[in-house]
């Protein structure tokens, strides 16, 4: 039987960072300023092996999680990647594999990406225009480079892609139109994000917000819409559809409609942390276990004990005071 929350919500999904380091440098995940040449990344004796994913991973999928998200900083960093979702692939009862990327290496790893066995993708692109590209990302990486990578990903076999855009005012809502026409011209899906409060470095207001209702304004302006129905309970976007068969949309409006009470998602961060919320200010630590010689029942009943007592609702609860908590950085659980 599925385990569940205080809520009632099934424990379904897991996101997995495979890495915290990234080499971009987006000011709203892992502004520069913070995340300088002294910022010390964990070292690799603390990053769960392969190994220990797999094991954890199979111990969750026990309890009911049916799809996995690899995720990071940027998963493509990891080496041998590829080799961990083949092994991830295998385990029984996981039926979707996907993964966050920003796009910068994906031009020579798609291949072998589909051959391990990733079933979806998604790649987080901010612009089109290379100047705000290159601003959104704060290193200068060519818009071109990911471009390239998604085109490689779609003829490995990738489709649809979902495009992840997070719009901040004053920075790259005007991108919104030539970004629909991209994503309607590649078949990929656009999927906007409104700009949120993750972490605790990236100086988030809330007139920095676009909600949701302005972005469909925006775009429906052009293409009219029309809202589609959850495909499943937990879905994190809504979805519109364009009404000329254009494709569809999603957009994530955590801000302005926030989607705790189907949340079905923990997170476990690289170096063995669960944490049953994006927004959480605390962790659970399973690498102990793992090395301390816990066996697979000791874990699967910490498992099952932290997320049946799970309460989190950040979303609904957002306020001024907890704007300003200490919560974990988006760039240690992935989003
Ligand atoms: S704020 Fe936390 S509980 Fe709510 S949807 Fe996001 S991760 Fe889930």
């Amino acid at each position: 039987m599925a385990l569940t929350d205080s809520l009632g919500r099934p424990l379904r999904d897991l996101r997995i960072s495979v890495t915290d380091r990234c080499n971009f440098r987006c000011p709203y995940c892992m502004p520069k300023e913070v995340f300088g040449r002294e910022w010390a990344f964990l070292p690799r004796r603390e990053i769960l092996s392969f190994e220990e994913i797999t094991r954890l991973s199979r111990l969750f999928a026990g309890h009911g999680v049916s799809k996995i998200r690899i995720t990071g900083g940027e998963p493509l960093l990891r080496r041998e990647l590829p080799r961990l979702i083949a092994g991830l692939v295998g385990i029984e009862g996981v039926r979707d594999m996907t993964l966050t990327t920003n796009g910068s290496l994906l031009g020579r790893m798609a291949t072998g990406l589909r051959s391990a066995g990733l079933t979806r993708l998604t790649v987080s692109l901010d612009a089109l225009e290379d100047g705000v590209f290159r601003a959104m990302n704060d290193v200068d990486f060519p818009v071109e480079r990911v471009l390239e990578g998604i085109s490689a990903a779609a003829q490995a076999g990738f489709s649809p892609i979902k495009i992840n855009m997070v719009v901040k005012r004053g920075v790259n809502e005007q991108a919104l139109p030539e970004m629909a026409r991209y994503c309607r011209a590649g078949a990929h899906v656009l999927r906007c994000i409104e700009y949120m409060d993750v972490g605790h470095s990236n100086g988030w207001r809330l007139t920095d917000v676009v909600p949701a209702s302005e972005i469909l304004a925006i775009l429906g302006s052009k293409w009219p819409l029309e809202a589609l129905t959850p495909v499943y309970f937990g879905e994190v976007a809504s979805r519109y559809r364009y009404r000329d068969g254009g494709g569809e949309i999603g957009i994530i409006a955590s801000v302005t409609q926030p989607f705790c009470r189907t949340c079905t998602r923990a997170r476990l961060t690289a170096d063995g942390q669960l944490y049953t919320c994006l927004f959480a200010t605390r962790g659970h630590d399973l690498r102990a276990l793992l090395r301390g010689g816990a066996s697979d029942d000791d874990i699967a009943a910490l498992l099952s004990a932290l997320w049946h007592r799970r309460t989190d609702r950040y979303s609904e609860r957002r306020s001024a005071e907890t704007v300003g908590l200490r919560k974990v950085e988006m760039s240690r659980v992935g989003g």
